[in-house]
């Protein structure tokens, strides 16, 4: 194919990053009257909110699941979508392996006063959402940005393989660890170029795992499903019934030196865990899923940073460059929840109030 070229009229944006926090803006925009074109370099939207569906149709969660009360922006924008939450269950026994050599701890946790909830529907249910109100927005899917540039007209041009952006202004909606693999204009600072590397992507280099279940055979027993180990290939899990009570399953993660070992075998060692807790029946899921999130889409040059939030927040991670032509979204800028669901939609929403106000 051709290289694409767009010239886009005033009042055009084009958004880096088709997750949360770039469609979360793409929807504010909108009402300010913008219209945008977003790139997005993956086959999908969504980035780090990425649910599948088992053989019975429960929806999986091999991204983001939980959040609580205190992210206020996020249950806000799930009303105003028309979303529901639900409790994450939590009811029964707990199990808690510390020592190899020792039986494991049972225990009960009291109800929290925050306690964690789930999207009815799956997570990915906001982003179906925020997608299906989006009226002048064009999304372009395996469209990764490699260049930035300021044209003579004052314009910024934005550039992908086989497209051309001529636009008004540009907003980066992804890790910023990631934004070192676009080439920025000449006239970025350098303390933004030697910061980019040094901010930690939430949640890069971890592996979620999701199982599905005919019935939830461990609640027969009281168990609560969830468990925590400091022992095997399991660290924690939770139990992934659906909002009607009617899928089954769990989700959970495992330990990151899983990484070396196929996705069979990191099936039958998850298998092989919890059949110490509950025999035969946990052989026969119906699904099995895991995701080693360390791609190029989430870390850049497989440098996983092991400091959690490592420079999230950053004061230049929030300025306008350009003359406010080009920002950074994304939930690693954000100074409030940075690296939650609630970060990206405080950073989109901090974004969208500074081009509103800006001149
Ligand atoms: C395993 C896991 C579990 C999590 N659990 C929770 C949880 O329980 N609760 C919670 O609140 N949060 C959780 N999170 C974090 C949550 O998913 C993120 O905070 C949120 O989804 C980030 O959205 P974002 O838009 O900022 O970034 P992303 O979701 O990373 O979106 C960035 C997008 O940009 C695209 N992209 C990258 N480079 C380019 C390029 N050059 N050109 C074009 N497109 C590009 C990517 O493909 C991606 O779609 C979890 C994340 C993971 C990975």
């Amino acid at each position: 194919m051709d290289n694409l070229s767009l010239i886009l009229n005033e009042k055009n944006i084009a958004i880096i990053g088709g997750g949360l926090s770039g469609l979360t803006l793409a929807y504010l925009l909108e009402k300010q009257g913008y219209k945008i074109t977003i790139l997005e370099a993956s086959s999908r939207i969504g980035g780090r909110v990425h649910t599948v569906e088992g053989k019975l149709g429960t929806h999986l969660e091999l991204g983001a699941t939980w959040f609580s009360d205190i992210h206020v922006k996020l249950v806000l924008l799930l009303k105003e979508l028309g979303l529901k939450k639900y409790l994450q269950y939590t009811k029964g026994t707990t199990i808690f392996q510390t020592k190899s050599f020792e039986p494991p701890q049972l225990f009960t946790i009291p109800d929290s006063e925050q306690p964690s909830f789930r999207i009815a529907g799956g997570t990915y249910s906001l982003i179906d959402a925020l997608k299906n109100n989006l009226k002048r927005t064009n999304i372009f899917l395996n469209t990764r940005a490699t260049r930035i540039s300021l044209m003579d007209d004052e314009n910024v041009l934005v550039e992908a393989d086989e497209l051309s952006l001529n636009c008004e202004k540009v907003i980066v909606c992804i890790p910023p660890q990631l934004v070192s693999s676009i080439q920025l204009p000449v006239q970025i600072p350098s303390e933004l170029y030697m910061l980019l590397p040094t901010v930690q992507t939430w949640m890069a280099g971890s592996i979620k795992f999701v199982l599905e279940y005919e019935s939830p055979f461990w609640r027969k027993n009281n168990f609560s499903g969830m468990l925590y180990s400091h022992t095997d290939i399991i660290t924690e899990m939770y139990d992934h019934t659906n909002y009607e009570v009617n899928k089954f399953g769990f989700t959970g993660f495992l330990n990151s030196s899983a990484n070396g070992i196929s996705l069979e075998k990191r099936m039958s060692n998850v298998l092989r865990h919890l059949s110490e807790f509950w025999g035969e029946e946990v052989f026969a899921p119906s699904a099995y899923f895991d995701k080693v999130w360390n791609d190029d889409l989430i870390v850049f040059n497989n440098q996983i940073i092991k400091m959690p939030h490592q420079n999230n927040g950053h004061p230049l991670l929030q300025k306008a460059y350009l003359e406010e032509k080009l920002y950074f979204c994304g939930t690693e800028t954000s100074s409030q929840y940075a690296g939650y669901m609630e970060g990206a939609i405080q950073a989109a929403m901090r974004v969208a109030n500074r081009i509103k106000q800006a001149p």
